[in-house]
């Protein structure tokens, strides 16, 4: 049996950049919810780098996105041409 209990969740343990000890006395800045930073400046860090990722990964979804989009589209069109076309014929 094991006596090491609830484990303890890491998160306000320590500065999520810098990985400074966090005090309760002290403000934690937090960021996305659960993401504790010992400072503005560590937490402005992390957005930071989060925006650039982000803009990264948003590009190349816009792009992929794109792709995808012009694709469905074109078969869309002619689907419904294939669709108007039956419908003549059947009338
Ligand atoms: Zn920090």
């Amino acid at each position: 049996m094991r006596s090491s209990g609830f484990e303890q969740p890491h998160f306000l343990d320590s500065c999520f950049l810098c990985q400074r000890q966090l005090s309760q006395n002290k403000d934690i800045y937090m960021y996305r919810g659960d993401t504790p930073f010992c400072s503005q400046e560590c937490r402005q860090e992390q957005i930071e780098m989060d925006e650039v990722s982000e803009k990264r990964w948003r590009h190349s979804l816009k792009k992929s996105n794109n792709l995808r989009q012009s694709k469905d589209s074109t078969q869309e069109s002619e689907t419904k041409k294939a669709v108007r076309r039956g419908t003549v014929a059947v009338a």
